[in-house]
């Protein structure tokens, strides 16, 4: 029986933030790893 891959990324190139869940796009270059909305509160606070 073939077992089923575990589930792989569609694109690598999307992250997560991992505050808040939330899809960050377009800071492939970026080595943060909060969007922009996060990244601010910090700044912030
Ligand atoms: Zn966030």
């Amino acid at each position: 029986m073939a077992q089923k891959p575990v589930k792989v990324l569609d694109k690598l190139s999307e992250k997560i933030c991992v505050e808040c869940g939330q899809v960050i796009k377009e800071q492939v270059e970026s080595y943060f790893m909060e969007c922009d909305r996060c990244l601010a509160k910090k700044v912030a606070d």
